[in-house]
């Protein structure tokens, strides 16, 4: 039980053909260092190759889904040497070099290349969310197919207070529609999840008490479909997307992020502009 409780992500068989993979460091309320994102990608993938899962849910304990990256992590510099102790999912290298030739290649593998990877998994994902979702936590529940929250979500992007021009997977407009979008960014402001089933980002908010039998409920009712139907059904909208130009939006979007970055090394000699920063630290 020891150490199931020091595992950064728990996977479980929720259901029949229903896997749950559980963040599990609520501790840091669920705050994604390296080693925290290799094992979730790791447990996607034991979901995603088992043909006997047909829909997985993506939880986490504690009070608050996700703080975000964390930020110790990225202040110490220890993103670019634990990076090197992982098996990275693409061909980007430069994790030991200088400057932001370093800073792109953690990002480009490490925040971009998994959550795509994790949009594209040809299996129902779900998410379900409780308490707060804030920065880098979007990155886990916006390449989810389905997102159900509790009453107590809330959804905020940090990024433009830090003098970041948005999180590294900029889904914001697929999210939340193009005018919701550029003010969740320009104000940096709490969306309810009311608010963000208003928009579209959520699919149904729920009482905290009932988060995860509804969930479980929604998971199962798709689970009874032929996943082959199932997968080509996601891979059609997925596709209608990337048709409409997702795929240069988010790379013209991480190039600007990225400058942003550059930007703030130069001006502040740290990666986000320190301002507003202890703050945020203060939530992580
Ligand atoms: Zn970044």
């Amino acid at each position: 039980m020891l150490s199931k409780q020091l595992e950064p992500v728990i996977y479980e068989m929720a259901a029949p053909r229903v896997a749950r993979l559980v963040l599990n460091r609520p501790e840091r309320r669920n705050a994604q260092n390296t080693r925290l994102l290799y094992a979730l990608n790791a447990a996607f993938d034991r979901a995603a190759r088992d043909d006997g899962v047909h829909v997985i849910i993506l939880a986490a304990n504690g009070p608050h889904f996700s703080s975000g990256h964390d930020l110790d992590e990225i202040g110490s510099g220890d993103t670019h040497r634990n990076i090197r102790s992982e098996t990275p999912v693409g061909t980007w290298c430069g994790f030991g070099c200088a400057g932001a030739e370093a800073q792109m290649a953690y990002e480009k593998e490490a925040y971009l290349g998994l959550s795509e990877r994790w949009r594209n998994i040809p299996k129902p994902t779900i998410a379900q969310v409780q308490g707060k979702v804030i920065t880098g936590g979007l990155m886990l529940i916006w390449p989810c197919d389905i997102i159900i929250a509790s009453t107590d979500a809330t959804f905020q992007d940090t990024a433009v207070d830090l003098g970041v021009c948005g999180v590294e997977f900029f889904n914001h407009p697929y999210e939340l529609g193009v005018r919701k979008a550029k003010e969740f960014l320009f104000r940096s402001n709490v969306l309810t999840a009311v608010d963000a089933e208003a928009a579209g980002m959520i699919n149904h908010v729920v009482e905290r008490d009932a988060l995860e039998t509804f969930t479980l409920s929604i998971a199962e009712e798709i689970a009874r479909k032929p996943l082959f139907a199932l997968k080509l059904a996601k891979e059609a909208v997925n596709a209608a997307q990337d048709a409409a130009g997702r795929g240069t939006v988010l790379n013209a979007a991480f190039g600007h992020h990225q400058l942003t970055h550059a930007h703030n090394m130069l001006v502040h000699g740290m990666l986000m502009d320190p301002t507003n920063l202890k703050e945020q630290k203060s939530r992580s």
